[in-house]
């Protein structure tokens, strides 16, 4: 098989559906939908598929705007998946580019059925319809409930400033500290009661103690939720909750979260009164990308041009929900660059997204997305 053939031809039948892709893409981008309620972008790219001849399953699971679409090829060979995020954030809609994932994703998946058919590869391909990936529980979820299971390997793209190969997050979990204490009138018989709102400031000086001994892009930030009622009463009830990070989730959870906790332990103690310790939503793995999958995306990027930079430290960290896909299975995601100069979640990030910048990001990924497919297909 000649890949610089079947390559030349990726990008041919990418460049062919252009305008077909970037019609999916603006519908996504000018209905923007918040995680779970994303009906119509789920829509969108269902149909786009299901028009280009995929099996689609609507709806994964507990996650009614997931989907699942599939092209068998008949002959034996690996399972090989495109990730698509579609969901968009309160008010600033698709600032993180989402509408561009989604149909790079799909888009991915159109045109590689399109080569396995005519060169006759074999193997299963699917696109994943991940949604509420900015509530990280999208592919949380999906791997909880057996949606990834089968799949050798998964791929996605994000869009970004740059272009990058290779990607870093954050594992990440949210924690909620509730205390409880008794209640007493703070003049009349302070002595009569316990305070939650002490125990919840002993808690913050126990974290700013402690937070020293982390390792580096340790990540510990918290608020008061809850400080008490009024200032003539002894605070019965006092919450704080915390945003905790780390690049590995093992240290994340076997030192940072142990830590935190300690801290409201003891505070409860100190203060007198109680505590209940809870999570909440899942805990965010970092990113592990498979290197098999980043050395090739590095060569398809060469392949069509695109100037990439490498992924550091330095760039900005976030968290992702794709990190639990790559501790499951060997999976990555990349970054095709928009442009600019500007971060994501900002409203110019969303402008960039909707834009000609979003266009050319579109066309890149699909080529890349393909073509890395391709090459995992084929090896
Ligand atoms: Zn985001
Ligand atoms: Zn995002």
């Amino acid at each position: 098989m000649d890949m610089t053939q079947m390559k030349n031809e990726i990008v041919a039948i990418a460049d062919a559906y252009k305008e077909e892709f970037e019609a999916v893409s603006s519908y996504i981008f000018e209905n923007p939908e918040l995680g779970c309620k994303e009906v119509k972008a789920q829509d969108a790219l269902c149909s786009l598929l299901e028009k280009h001849g995929f099996d689609v399953k609507r709806g994964y699971g507990s996650l009614d705007t997931a989907f699942v679409a599939e092209y068998k090829s008949g002959k034996p060979g690996m399972t090989f998946a495109f990730m698509c995020e579609y969901d968009a954030l309160p008010e600033i809609g698709h600032a993180c580019g989402h509408n561009l994932i989604g149909t790079s994703g799909a888009g991915a998946g159109v045109v590689l059925k399109e080569i396995m058919e005519k060169y006759e590869i074999g193997g299963t391909l699917k696109v994943m319809g991940c949604p509420a990936e900015e509530i990280l529980i999208g592919k949380v979820t999906m791997l909880e409930e057996g949606a990834f299971e089968g799949i050798d390997m998964a791929l996605v793209m994000h869009p970004s400033d740059e272009s990058m190969a290779d990607d870093i997050a954050f594992a990440c979990v949210n924690k909620v500290y509730t205390f409880k204490g008794k209640p007493a009138h703070t003049a009349a018989c302070p002595w009569m009661g316990a305070s939650a709102g002490s125990a919840v400031q002993i808690m913050m000086h126990a974290v700013d103690a402690m937070r020293v001994h982390f390792k580096d892009y340790s990540r510990v930030h918290g608020i008061v939720l809850d400080g008490g009622m009024a200032v003539n009463i002894i605070p019965e009830r006092a919450s704080c909750k915390f945003n905790l990070r780390a690049l590995d989730a093992d240290y994340l959870n076997d030192e940072i979260v142990k830590t935190i906790d300690r801290c409201a332990q003891g505070a409860a103690l100190c203060a007198g009164v109680e505590v209940e310790i809870e999570q909440e939503g899942p805990l965010v793995k970092d990113v592990r990308n498979n290197r098999k999958l980043v050395a090739a995306v590095e060569k398809n990027m060469d392949f069509i041009g695109e100037h990439h930079i490498p992924r550091t430290l330095d760039q900005g960290i976030g968290s992702t929900d794709v990190g639990n896909v790559t501790h499951a299975l060997p999976a990555a995601q990349f970054y095709i660059g928009l442009g600019g100069g500007i971060g994501t979640h900002t409203a110019q990030f969303a402008t960039l997204s909707g834009g000609p910048e979003g266009k050319r990001a579109l066309g890149a990924a699909v080529k890349v997305l393909a073509m890395t497919g391709l090459d995992m297909m084929t090896e």
